[in-house]
């Protein structure tokens, strides 16, 4: 019997399920890519504890985005060294949940200001990160206004040593975009960060510890449409930038990954509950739409406002079309175009619109690929009370 099967006749459906050979293998091609860097993992993307657990056993850390992340990462049995916090926002409290738990990356003057308030409570000598939002951009377009980071122009105004005097700054973050898959783009954007890194090394008279150059490595979602990433002249921009700067800086370089590390491990597994014809169309009905995976019920609610907004797929949130293969088990020799819709009370639980798939029936289970990242953590799994998916790990022995 199929694996899926299995599972359903076990467990029932919906479910996810995650292969750990794949996390496995694209994190050789990150190591190959990037031989003087070393992996965070953005928790976010998936926090399921045995991904979390290879995620550590690959030596990868962890770019945690709560304190509950935090904690997740040392439950995963990553070294606190390998863990960093950088939360846009944190509260008082979460700054004194994660103290002494991983690095911490400050956002904000408010947050700087916690940190030190934090410090000075306890008497001690803080080091943080800092995240800037530089005047760089990806693509060179002229930078916009952004919630995250202390603006670039700020940091040159700041006497950190004077007005946080329990702190040191040992770290730079930058991230300003995800799913990049030009290479010429990511060769660039790591020369500037190093040169920023420089500039703030200058500034502050410090050397730091640490260069977290944010995520942005893209991965492949609609193969008719995109190429992967150029890994061998990436690696050969990345090793240049590093040579160019290898005089004046000494720090541990970091990468940040969700998608192109976990995406492609995961499965989403629904069957179909109802088929129903109405006027022209089929509909697929199956457990759990949006509130099982609901990436792709929300491209088609962003379908109408960006028909194909490519900058959409930035987003942890969006994706471009044509994201998912979509795969009927079933043993019909026959196709059909139909849309798959989610049982939800809603209109908008749309998963896919005229698709061909195999022609289906009612209990026929119906496969997504790409759902490792971004997926179950990013559904809303509580809408109408259904029952939720559940999540298995598999792995080569
Ligand atoms: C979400 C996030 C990432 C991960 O982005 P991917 O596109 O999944 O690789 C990396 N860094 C930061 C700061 C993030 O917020």
């Amino acid at each position: 019997m199929h694996t899926f099967e299995k599972i359903r006749a076990e467990h029932g459906s919906p479910f996810y399920i995650y292969d750990g050979k794949v996390i496995s293998e694209q994190a050789s091609i990150l190591k190959t890519t990037f031989p003087d860097f070393g992996f965070l993992f953005s928790v976010k993307a998936n926090p399921f504890m045995p991904v979390l657990q290879k995620m550590a056993s690959l030596g990868i850390g962890a770019d945690a985005a709560s304190a509950k992340e935090v904690d997740l990462a040392l439950e995963a049995g990553m070294p606190v060294e390998n863990i960093y916090y950088s939360c846009p926002a944190p509260t008082k409290e979460d700054i004194t949940h994660v103290l002494g738990k991983c690095h911490i990356i400050a956002d904000s003057f408010h947050v700087l200001s916690l940190l030190e308030e934090a410090a000075a409570f306890r008497g001690l000598k803080l080091a943080v990160g800092l995240r800037i939002h530089p005047d760089f951009t990806m693509d060179g377009m002229p930078q916009m206004p952004s919630k995250f980071g202390i603006d670039e122009c700020f940091v040159w105004e700041t006497a950190f040593e004077k007005e946080y005097p329990h702190l040191t700054i040992d770290g730079l973050h930058v991230h300003i975009r995800s799913q990049v898959l030009d290479t010429e783009q990511l060769g660039r954007y790591y020369d500037n960060v190093m040169g920023l890194a420089v500039r703030l090394q200058k500034f502050l008279d410090t050397k730091l510890e640490y260069i977290n150059f944010g995520g942005g490595v893209g991965k492949v979602y609609d193969a008719a449409k995109q190429s992967p990433l150029d890994y061998e002249k990436l690696r050969k921009a990345a090793s240049s930038a590093k040579e160019k700067y290898a005089n004046e800086l000494s720090a541990k370089l970091l990468l940040e990954s969700g998608r192109f590390l976990a995406c492609d491990c995961g499965t989403y597994v629904t069957e179909i509950v109802d088929i129903k014809q109405s006027h022209d169309k089929t509909f697929y009905i199956v457990k759990n739409g949006a509130n099982g995976f609901f990436k792709p019920v929300l491209r088609q609610i962003l379908l109408p406002f960006h028909p194909d907004h490519i900058g959409a797929s930035y987003e942890p949130f969006a994706t471009e079309n044509d994201s998912y293969e979509i795969n009927v088990l079933s043993e019909s020799s026959e196709t059909e175009v139909v849309d798959i819709a989610g049982h939800l009370c809603s209109g908008a639980d749309m998963m896919a619109r005229d698709v061909t798939v195999k022609k289906g029936n009612i209990g026929n289970l119906v496969t997504f690929n790409h759902a490792g990242s971004y997926a179950y953590s990013l559904a809303p799994l509580f809408f109408a009370s259904q029952p939720m998916p559940k999540q298995f790990f598999i792995d080569e022995k």
